[in-house]
């Protein structure tokens, strides 16, 4: 896992559907699946925005499956005939894919019989070997494949399905942050010194993140690390240097 440092687990997020590119659909999943990993201790590395294309999907899958320890999908779980997402991680993986039994006695428990059509049942296709997630929304599953969770893109249902697998993610060291907000600077007059702590602290990611809030301008500056005392640390220079600006 070529990204990974000692002790740091990864996630790779990708994000399914033409509407999302379009700008018809903001993204919220992204803020969820990242607030949701940080403190089981998964860093999101990368989250990547992708049409509804089943070789974009499939490659996609595939590179990130090397690429992180985890990685999550959302959308394209549907019943409709631009769903699928399931096909693409079968053919990531080279998996069979068919109707499972347990998938559609899930379904069951929403839909009579009359109402489970094959459009419905499209939904019960889960890639050979994969685990169940369980959906407390609207009862569709979401799947784990090897270290591919493929969950709903409707932000209320893949909220629920998180609930259903923290205990089947090991995270790693938790990342904190520490931050200054100073009013009244710019980032240009800060940013040499911020270089030379930011060069003094090469492990750590330090952001600098102007605002500008009715008319009164200003910069948060953000260190983000494992290892907390160094954050103490840099937490104190950048108050200096803020001091020193102000
Ligand atoms: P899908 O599972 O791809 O059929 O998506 C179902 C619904 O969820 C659609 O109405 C999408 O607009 C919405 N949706 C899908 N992905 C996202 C996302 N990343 N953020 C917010 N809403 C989404
Ligand atoms: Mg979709």
């Amino acid at each position: 896992m070529t990204d990974n440092q000692a002790g740091i687990v990864t996630a790779g997020v990708i994000l399914i559907g033409d509407e999302l590119l379009s700008g018809l659909t903001q993204d919220t999943n992204l803020k969820t699946l990242a607030e949701f990993l940080g403190p089981l201790g998964v860093q999101v590395r990368e989250a990547r925005i992708i049409a509804d294309d089943a070789h974009t999907i499939r490659d996609t899958i595939r590179a990130f499956s090397h690429r992180f320890d985890y990685v999550f999908t959302t959308g394209g779980i549907g019943p409709t005939h631009d769903d699928i997402t399931a096909d693409c991680v079968a053919a990531a993986f080279d998996l069979g894919i068919s109707e499972r039994e347990d998938a559609l006695s899930e379904l069951r428990r929403r839909y009579t019989d009359n109402e489970l059509n094959s459009a419905r049942r499209r939904m019960a296709r889960i890639p050979d070997g994969a685990v169940l997630i369980r959906n407390p929304v609207s009862q569709a599953p979401g799947f784990q494949t090897k270290n591919v969770f493929t969950l709903a893109g409707v932000p209320r249902i893949m909220r629920g399905m998180l609930e259903h697998i923290p205990h089947r993610i090991r995270g790693g060291a938790q990342v904190h942050s520490r931050s200054v907000t100073a009013e009244g600077i710019g980032e240009g007059d800060a940013a040499a010194h911020l270089a030379e702590i930011a060069r003094a602290y090469p492990g750590v990611s330090i952001g600098s993140y102007p605002f500008f809030n009715a008319g009164i301008r200003g910069v948060t500056f953000v260190a983000r690390s494992a290892d907390e005392a160094v954050l103490d640390r840099i937490q104190r220079e950048l108050t200096d240097l803020v001091d020193n600006l102000s």
